[in-house]
């Protein structure tokens, strides 16, 4: 392709030490860019990085812990990245919590926790990416939002507001940044079978997207060719269970 940088390409994902962030990065190693994730804590990035080395050996990978909640870890992240591959061409922010309760019974610290995780966090890690995406010519930012920020339920106010605020950004962010060469996409996937929001019960996780399916998505979306920007993707189970 006509002035394509040749050198290998660097992804960031924010919560990829499990789930869909785990499974985005195991993904976009197996597509060849070096990798960096981000968990809370030094613990669970430095399971996640084994875990990552050793399913994708001829993987590059690198960790940082840093809380999406905060702006000062989410700066140190992004200039962590920079010391550590040099560039960064795809920022995925992932990280997300989920805490389901009618508005009348919801702690307003948790509601907080929601708010700032699901859309602080990728408002920040946006802000302080673009300067270095800007420097190596452009890149892709993926942001994983989720269906529930287009559809609304009883108990979702936190998550929905988080979703609906960051499908908002998402876009804003979108028109901001493609004059410079960056180009900014949601992915708003349904139920997805991992750890979220269900510490405890079973489930039947039969009919549900695999955290794969959703990696495939962001895998496709920054294939795009330099022209076009896939801005949206909606990613349903196509067998949910009748109701
Ligand atoms: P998991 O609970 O399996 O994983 C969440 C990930 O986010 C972990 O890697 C966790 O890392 C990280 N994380 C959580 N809080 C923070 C924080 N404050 N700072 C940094 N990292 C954090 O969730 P999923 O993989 O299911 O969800 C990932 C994303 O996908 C979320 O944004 C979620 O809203 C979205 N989504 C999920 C769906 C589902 O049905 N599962 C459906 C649609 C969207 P650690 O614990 O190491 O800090």
């Amino acid at each position: 392709m006509p002035g394509m940088d040749t050198r290998e390409r660097v992804a960031l994902v924010t919560g990829g030490t499990r789930g869909i962030g785990f499974a985005v990065a195991r993904r976009l190693a197996h597509d060849g860019l070096a990798v960096g994730i981000s968990g809370r804590s030094p613990e669970s990035v430095g399971e996640g990085l084994e875990r990552l080395r050793k399913e994708v050996p001829s993987g590059r990978f690198a960790g940082h812990s840093a809380d999406a909640r905060r702006e000062h870890d989410q700066r140190a992240l992004i200039a962590w990245t920079e010391e550590t591959f040099g560039r960064l061409d795809v920022l995925v922010n992932n990280a997300g919590i989920g805490e389901f309760a009618s508005v009348e019974e919801l702690d307003p610290e948790r509601f907080r926790a929601v708010v700032e995780t699901n859309l602080f966090g990728p408002f920040y890690a946006t802000r302080f990416a673009a300067p270095l995406m800007k420097k190596s010519g452009g890149g892709f930012i993926v942001n994983i939002g989720s269906l529930a920020g287009v559809n609304a339920f009883a108990g979702g106010s936190a998550y929905n507001a988080s979703k609906f605020g960051l499908l908002g950004f998402s876009e804003s962010s979108m028109l901001d940044l493609r004059p410079q060469g960056i180009r900014v996409a949601a992915v708003l996937p349904g139920s997805v079978a991992t750890e979220f929001g269900h510490s405890h019960g079973s489930r039947d996780y039969s009919w549900m997207l695999s955290p794969d399916d959703v990696a495939e998505a962001v895998s496709d979306l920054i294939r795009f060719p330099d022209r076009a920007i896939a801005s949206r993707i909606d990613l349903r189970p196509s067998r949910p269970p009748k109701r």
